[in-house]
């Protein structure tokens, strides 16, 4: 401000105006910054610094142009185009697109952010009525790639002539090619990272480069497409057959452990201070596009220089965060009788496993295994039902259905004795936990972003989401080693946990191994998530606050990650009739693992 003020009497001695100091040194400056980031000698935290500089440099100049525009019209410095950007409909991250938008502004560019859960029309009104240059959607989870789907034909409708930008991180060229460019006969182009916004926006405003880039893009998609169709993929097993090479387990010789309560169990507003010692700090970097492993990323030739000072600044923010309690941490975990119902898992009210409260539906891998690779589905980690269905996994689907064994006894009548179908099931258990550490980040991101602080905005959300991710680590442990305790002994250190190196898993509806999202409906409706912790779900499913985190715990020693991939035609039937879902619906959402 001090800089800005010198100069701007320098400029004002010298007979100029005060927006020669904008359109002046410091869009030379933002220049030099824009040229450093395009040649990789600058990164996304100094150039989102940078933006700040400019940005308060700017705010200082505004009452001065203000004055003059009042004394002698219109002083606006020109933008290099105008772009309307949001995260689409049901998604709630922003991280990237918020860092998007600063590095397009320092570029000159007019930038029109509506913010997170935008209807599509909201987002098409304004870009036509603002009569923007470009269209730019953003989204992180899966159900956003249908939504800019609809974007896209809702953009062709309406007859509009902007081109259409896709970014975050489940987007890719391949989607963007097969599932989105068809709909819109307007360029579309994925932006794979925000080192690529500024690039893609000048070429597509540009008089002489515009033809050229465009027409390199459409060719481009149109191989992506022809690729996409000629590849064979994976090859499918039906689902009887994937059935049939189910995860192998004896539980006839296996005690499952079990938890010291069941039910529900709330934290509020937990300490903070002690979840530092359990964030990953690798996928930080990440967020700023700095690639490498915490801590050797800070002795990277490169990128060390820049990860040691957004490191420190982070290291700053954290301690602030911790002692004014800028954010309230609160979970909501639990445990449940359980167990496996072909590939469901059904949870009951209590130990006589009479009464179902609650069924998880689970996907099975189809992809054609080598021998000795079973076709895993999640629900193979937990005791099946009926020990004589242990094969359950072999039936067919319509086997399953048609399945002859008994109803389970009604409340009180216990389990027939001498019954070979009706002997009690194998106690088994499965846990559920939501947790947030993104309650009050929204208050003080608008209050850094209202100062034209966006760096120290994007730290905080950035420190949040780490904290959220160790919050789930930090109970997952305390799960293993206590509350389930069935690694009372485990001694991990940090680096082993974020290795996985733990017994069980907390698998995540959306993430690959459950990767259907509505299944946190039902999730959050075990554990009163948005009551207990206020935690709540958008119309896609995504958590809000952003910074939470959800899942299953499976205590089982062989439980592990894994993805689900591509499903077949029967899988998707014999899961829109779990649901209870028409095929449309089911389609809609299994999109993501459909050839
Ligand atoms: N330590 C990392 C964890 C990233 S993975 C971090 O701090 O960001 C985030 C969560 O996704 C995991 O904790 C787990 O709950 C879930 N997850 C990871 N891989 C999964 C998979 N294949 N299927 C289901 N959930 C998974």
């Amino acid at each position: 401000v001090e800089d800005t003020e010198e100069c701007r009497l320098k400029v004002a001695a010298a007979g100029g105006r005060p927006i020669n100091v904008i359109e002046g040194p410091l869009m030379d400056g933002m220049n030099v910054v824009g040229d450093l980031f395009g040649a990789g000698k600058m990164f996304l935290p100094q150039v989102v610094k940078s933006a700040r500089v400019m940005k308060q440099a700017v705010a200082h100049l505004v009452p001065y142009i203000e004055e003059e525009k009042r004394l002698m019209g219109s002083a606006d410095a020109k933008a290099k185009g105008k772009i309307v950007m949001a995260t689409v409909k049901g998604d709630v991250h922003d991280i990237g697109k918020n860092i998007v938008g600063v590095v397009m502004q320092c570029n000159n560019f007019e930038v029109i952010d509506l913010g997170v859960m935008v209807a599509c029309d909201k987002i098409l009104d304004t870009a036509e009525k603002e009569n923007a240059d470009i269209v730019g959607l953003s989204g992180l989870i899966t159900p956003s790639l249908e939504e800019m789907s609809h974007v896209a034909k809702e953009m062709a409708r309406r007859g509009m002539k902007q081109p259409l930008l896709i970014g975050g991180a489940t987007t890719s060229r391949t989607h963007t090619a097969v599932k989105i460019e068809p709909h819109y006969a307007e360029p579309v182009v994925w932006v794979p990272d925000a080192s690529r916004a500024v690039g893609v926006c000048s070429n597509l405003l540009s008089d002489e480069l515009r033809e050229d880039y465009v027409k390199a893009v459409r060719e481009d998609y149109v191989k992506v497409r022809e690729q996409h169709a000629n590849k064979q993929g994976a090859k499918l097993v039906t689902l009887q057959a994937a059935r049939a090479n189910a995860f192998a387990f004896d539980w006839s010789g296996y005690k499952p452990p079990r938890p010291a309560f069941l039910g529900v169990k709330t934290l509020k507003n937990f300490p903070l201070d002690e979840l530092v010692p359990f964030i990953d700090w690798s996928p930080f970097f990440q967020t700023w596009d700095l690639t490498g492993k915490f801590p050797q990323i800070f002795d990277d030739a490169l990128v060390g220089a820049a990860a040691r000072e957004v490191y420190a600044h982070a290291q700053k923010m954290l301690e602030q965060i911790v002692k004014g309690r800028w954010l309230t941490a609160n979970g909501v975990y639990g445990f449940f009788p359980a167990n496996r119902v072909g590939d469901d898992i059904e949870l009951y009210a209590d130990e006589s496993r009479t009464r179902v409260i609650k069924t998880f539906h689970h996907l099975r891998q189809q992809n054609e295994k080598p021998p000795g690779n079973p076709n895993l589905s999640l629900a193979d980690f937990i005791a099946p039902r009926n020990l004589s269905s242990q094969s359950a996994a072999g039936e067919s689907s319509e086997a399953i259905n048609a399945r002859q064994i008994p109803p389970l006894p009604q409340v009180g009548e216990g389990w027939g004795e001498g019954d070979s179908v009706r002997t009690p099931p194998i106690p088994d258990y499965i846990g559920a936990f939501a947790v947030t550490t993104g309650i009050g980040c929204e208050e003080r991101v608008k209050a850094f972003e209202g100062k034209g602080d966006d760096y120290s905005a994007i730290l905080l959300k950035a420190l949040a989401d780490r904290l959220a991710e160790a919050f789930a680590e930090y109970l997952h442990a305390k799960v293993r080693r206590e509350t389930w305790g069935y690694a009372k002994d485990e001694a991990l250190a940090a680096e082993d946990l974020i290795a996985e190196k733990y017994v069980g898993i907390r698998p995540a509806p959306g993430y690959p191994a459950c990767p259907e999202h509505s299944e946190k409906a039902t999730l959050f409706a075990l554990l009163n998530a948005p009551e207990k912790a206020g935690i709540t779900l958008t119309d896609s499913y995504a958590m809000w606050p952003a910074a939470a985190v959800s899942g299953f715990y499976f205590s089982h020693p062989q439980a592990k990650y894994f993805a689900v991939g591509k499903i077949g035609a029967d899988q998707l039937e014999d899961y829109a009739r779990r649901k209870g879902w028409d095929l449309p619906t089911a389609e809609r959402w299994l999109a993501p693992n459909l050839g």
